[in-house]
Order: C-alpha cells, then structure tokens, then sequence
C-alpha cells in the first residue's frame, strides 16, 4: 500500500495552489492538474504568488512532484499537419513546460496528437516527436510524458509500437515518458481485462516500450467495448472494465511509485474510488 500513489485530476479553479487542497480533501495521495485553462490557447503567467502558494501547499500535504502529473491543453496538436497549428501548438506546449518548471513539477502528460487525414501516420508521428525535440532543448528538468490514446478520430499513439517510434526520434531519451490510461488502452483494442490479455499486454507494452519510461497511469473504467477507438471513461467498477483489472494492477509492483490518476466522470465518487482501489491491496 505504501508503494501505490492513487489520487485524481483535481480542480485549480481560482489558482493552481488549490490542486494540493483539493487532492488532500478527497484523500489522494498523488494528483493531476491542469496548470492553465485547458479550452484556451494563451493564458496570463502564473504569479509569484500562485508559485509560492503552490510550493508551501505541496509542502503542508505531503506531496512529493513525482506523484504530481499535470495535464496539457485539449487544444494542443504537436503533430499538426499544417504550419500555423503546428506552431501554436508548440508554443503553447512550451509554455505549459515552463509552467511545470516554475511550480517545481518534472513532468507533463500530452496526447501525442492528429494527422486530420492530411499526412501520413509517419509523417506525423515524426512531427510530435520534433515538437518533443524543440521543446526539451528549451526547458530543463521537466519530462514530456506521452499518453496513449484510444485512436478516435485521427488521434496516434494507439499502440505502443506508435509511442515506441515517437521516442526513437527523441534526442533525449532521458526527459521522454510514457502513461497508460486504461480506458484508451481498452478501447485501442488492448484486452486488460481478461487475466490473460493483461498479462499480454503489459509484456507486449515491456517489450516494445520498456518500463522505465512509465511515469503515470490515467485510472479510468471505460463506457466502450474493447477495439471501438472511442474514449469514454466511466467510474471505476461500473463500465465494462469491470474491478479485476484495477485489482491486479493494485497489486503490481510495475506500478509502484508513480502517480495513479482517476479521470472519472462522478468527481464527488473520487473519494470513495481512491478508497476502493487501496482496498484492493492485499
Ligand atoms: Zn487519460
Ligand atoms: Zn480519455
């Protein structure tokens, strides 16, 4: 139990110092947050205020930033197909890793991101991973984390031969990660639920990725069947996932010491979640 840090992607309405209490309120022992408004492209700088604010909470709750995984804006595509998104979207993702800096955080979760059926899966992998390139030269200590996605639309990062590629064209291996979100995992066509199928899968995710690159995983139970690349999370227990498999990954020491991240849709179960999954510890 001492090993596992569960918790869930908490408000920062009204300032980025609320995360801490938040999380602390709902019994986390590690959170997400978003460090700006996720639904817009710029936004005011964080204040000396909010950074020290956020510093003393972080303190005062006992949370160390390795349990800490902030989340970028929906907006970001870091392998847009066209010139102008694509220099939004590096701008505005190396403004949420300077931002991860200022607060003393040392990762940041993304979604790869879209080809929009405009160029081809390679061209675009290829494209998230020069943002990766561009940004990390430019900043210090932080790492890009890459999400696996459940491939709606023209989302990549659907398997984890995608994310493997994407960190093959990495420079700096050593500021590249990897989290798993078992809902998209699921919904990608990865059968966790089944005994068999997560022992499979996470061997396959050993092999092609390696897990020291696994900096965070998204708790979520999925509302869509296995396959359908459709991302709806659902609460832990009540979607076709099912309890087994967060049983299992509760008692799997590949998931020790990394931060646990419910993105639920019933915040006010949160709570009552994070308790149920430490239940589970035997
Ligand atoms: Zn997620
Ligand atoms: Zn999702």
């Amino acid at each position: 139990m001492g090993k596992k840090y569960v918790g869930a992607h908490v408000s920062a309405s009204g300032g980025v110092e609320n995360a801490p209490v938040n999380a602390h309120e709902i019994g986390a022992k590690a959170f997400a947050l978003f460090t700006k408004n996720q639904r817009q492209w710029v936004a005011k700088p964080l204040t000396v205020e909010n950074i020290r604010k956020f510093r003393e909470n972080m303190e005062k709750y006992g949370y160390h930033p390795d349990h800490v995984l902030p989340h970028d804006s929906y907006l970001i595509n870091l392998g847009h197909p066209e010139k102008e998104g694509l220099e939004k979207s590096r701008s505005a993702f190396l403004d949420e890793m300077q931002r991860c800096e200022q607060l003393g955080l040392n990762r940041l979760n993304f979604h790869p991101g879209s080809h929009l059926n405009k160029i081809s899966e390679e061209q675009c992998l290829k494209t998230i991973a020069g943002s990766i390139n561009i940004t990390l030269d430019k900043t210090s200590g932080v790492t890009a984390v890459i999400e696996n996605t459940a491939g709606q639309g023209s989302n990549l990062g659907f398997t984890f031969e995608q994310i493997r590629f994407i960190i093959d064209h990495v420079e700096d291996k050593s500021r590249v990660g990897v989290c798993i979100d078992t809902c998209h995992a699921y919904s990608a066509g990865y059968d966790i639920k089944t005994e068999e199928g997560y022992r499979k899968t996470f061997e396959h995710f050993d092999e092609v990725i390696g897990f020291s690159f696994l900096k965070g995983m998204h708790l979520n139970d999925t509302k869509k069947e296995l396959g359908s690349h459709v991302d709806r999370h659902d609460s832990i227990g009540k979607g076709l996932l099912g309890e087994e498999v967060f049983k299992r990954i509760m008692n799997d020491p590949r998931f020790d010491d990394i931060p646990l991240i419910l993105e639920t849709p019933d915040s006010s179960r949160w709570a009552e979640e994070i308790k149920l999954l430490y239940s589970f510890v035997k």
